[in-house]
């Protein structure tokens, strides 16, 4: 079974994530929790490229798109369809969904060209569950400056920046819903694990 987790800054990705692995492992399963960019080594090296750069020169958009899709098409070949082949739950911190929402419609590359780009990278290989955490850019923007990471590279871009992130990840909620769980990450973070945890059961048949 193939879990990702998507949303802006700040949704609380990494809690539920860390939730999710903890109350399956204590079920006796085999999980892998992974993330993009950078779960790898050759991706941490991608992920400093793209995101490591005060000082540095970034990429141009499109640049920063393949450097997110040789990130994920190592991270699928060597981490994500090992661990799916010998029948371990793979939970990803982000996925296509990222590149879709941040170099689509947050930097405005075409959509269908990232799409494509981005098949090309998984060899097509899609989640069977997308946590969808949304919460408004102010409130995520607010609570990862006050744990103080990344608040310069992130106060950098616009709130309409991420403001087109957010909707693009609900619209492609809303264009595949059977696939998706779409929660409000302002709610209190017990709330939110169990609906995942129930979701996530019902799909393991637990
Ligand atoms: O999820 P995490 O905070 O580790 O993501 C790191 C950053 O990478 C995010 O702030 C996001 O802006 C950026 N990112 C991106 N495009 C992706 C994946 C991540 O711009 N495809």
């Amino acid at each position: 079974l193939f879990v990702v987790f998507e949303g802006g800054e700040g949704a609380g990705k990494s809690t539920q994530l860390a939730q999710l692995a903890e109350r399956l492992r204590g079920h006796g399963r085999d999980v892998v929790v992974t993330r993009e960019p950078g779960a790898t080594a050759v991706g941490s090296r991608i992920r400093s490229m793209v995101l490591d750069t005060t000082g540095a020169e970034a990429p141009s958009p499109r640049a920063e798109a393949l450097l997110y899709a040789a990130d994920r098409a190592h991270h699928v070949a060597t981490v994500v369809r090992p661990a799916l082949v010998r029948g371990a739950v793979v939970i990803s911190d982000r996925y296509v969904d990222s590149s879709l929402a941040y170099q689509g419609a947050g930097r405005t590359l075409p959509v269908d060209e990232v799409s494509w780009l981005s098949s090309w990278a998984t060899g097509g290989l899609k989640p069977d569950l997308v946590v969808l955490l949304d919460v408004d850019p102010r409130t995520g923007l607010s609570r990862v400056a006050a744990r103080n990471q990344a608040a310069d590279r992130l106060e950098a871009e616009s709130v309409s920046f991420h403001e087109r992130v957010r909707y693009a990840f609900l619209d492609l909620a809303a264009a595949d819903p059977k696939r998706y769980l779409v929660l409000d990450g302002s709610r209190p973070a017990e709330e939110i694990a169990e609906q995942v945890a129930h979701r996530v059961e019902e799909l393991l048949g637990a």
